[in-house]
C-alpha cells in the first residue's frame, strides 16, 4: 500500500474538502505517518474516514475530528502547548509539528511509554509524554497557550483552565458517558468564554476532575 498516496487523498478528501483551509495544519496532516501510530494489523486502514482501536480499550479518533479540533486551536508555531489524553501519540505529532514544544500526558503507563518511544524513533524531539493524571494538568510548564484534551468529561477540569496563559484556547468534549459535545473556551485575564461546538462521541477522562476510575 502507498501511504502517502493515501494520506495525500485523506487530506484533499476528509480534511480540506470539510472546510479546514489552514495551510500548516493540512501540511502537518500530510507529513505524519498516521500508519505507524495504530497497531500493524490495522495500517492498511489507517488512512480510513473513521477512528481505529490503540489498544487498552483507547482509540485514536477519525482525522478529520483531529484535523478539526487541531485547526480551532490556530497555532503560530511559539506555543507551549499541552494536551491530555496521549493514547498512541498521533494528536501529538500533528501538533508537534504546529507548536513549538507540546507535553502530553496519558494515564495508562503502557501507552504512555509506547506513545514515547514511537515519538522519539520518529525524531519529534519537541514532544514530551508524562505519564499522570491530565486532570490535573502539569503546572511544571504552565501557562499553556493551548490545551487539547482529548477524552471527554462532564466538565472541563478547573486546573487545565487555571494553566492557560491570557488569551490561550482550550478545547475539550464535554457532556454525558456516551455523547458530548465539542467546546472552545479562551482565557482573557481571569475571565473564561466558552462556545459550544460540534456534537462528538469521546472515550471518557477518568481522574480527580474526570469520570471516575472504574474499580478493576
Ligand atoms: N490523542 C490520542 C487518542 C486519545 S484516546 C491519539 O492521538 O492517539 C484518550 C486517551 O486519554 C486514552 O489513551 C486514555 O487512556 C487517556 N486518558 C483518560 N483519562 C486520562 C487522564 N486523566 N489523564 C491522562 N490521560 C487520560
Amino acid at each position: 500500500m502507498n501511504y502517502q498516496l493515501a494520506r495525500e487523498e485523506m487530506v484533499d478528501v476528509q480534511i480540506a474538502r470539510r472546510g479546514i483551509r489552514d495551510e500548516r495544519v493540512l501540511e502537518a496532516f500530510r507529513t505524519v505517518p498516521r500508519h505507524l501510530f495504530v497497531p500493524a494489523r490495522d495500517r492498511d486502514h489507517a488512512y480510513a474516514d473513521s477512528p481505529l482501536p490503540i489498544g487498552k480499550g483507547q482509540t485514536i479518533s477519525q482525522p478529520y475530528i483531529v484535523a478539526y479540533m487541531t485547526d480551532l486551536l490556530n497555532l503560530q508555531g511559539d506555543e507551549i502547548i499541552l494536551e491530555i489524553g496521549t493514547g498512541s501519540g498521533y494528536q501529538a505529532a500533528i501538533l508537534g509539528g504546529l507548536a513549538a514544544e507540546v507535553h502530553t500526558i496519558e494515564r495508562h503507563d503502557k501507552l504512555a511509554r509506547a506513545a514515547q518511544k514511537r515519538l522519539s524513533k520518529l525524531g519529534y524531539e519537541n514532544i514530551h509524554v508524562h505519564q499522570g493524571d491530565g486532570t490535573l494538568g502539569l503546572l511544571e510548564f504552565a501557562p499553556y497557550a493551548a490545551v487539547m484534551v482529548t477524552a471527554a468529561a462532564p466538565a472541563v477540569p478547573r486546573p487545565l483552565l487555571e494553566q492557560l496563559q491570557d488569551g490561550g484556547k482550550l478545547i475539550m468534549p464535554v457532556g454525558e458517558r456516551f455523547g458530548q459535545v465539542m467546546e472552545l473556551w479562551q482565557r482573557r485575564g481571569e475571565e473564561f468564554t466558552s462556545k459550544k461546538l460540534a456534537p462528538v462521541a469521546f472515550v471518557p477522562l477518568l481522574g480527580r476532575h474526570g469520570w471516575d476510575t472504574p474499580r478493576l
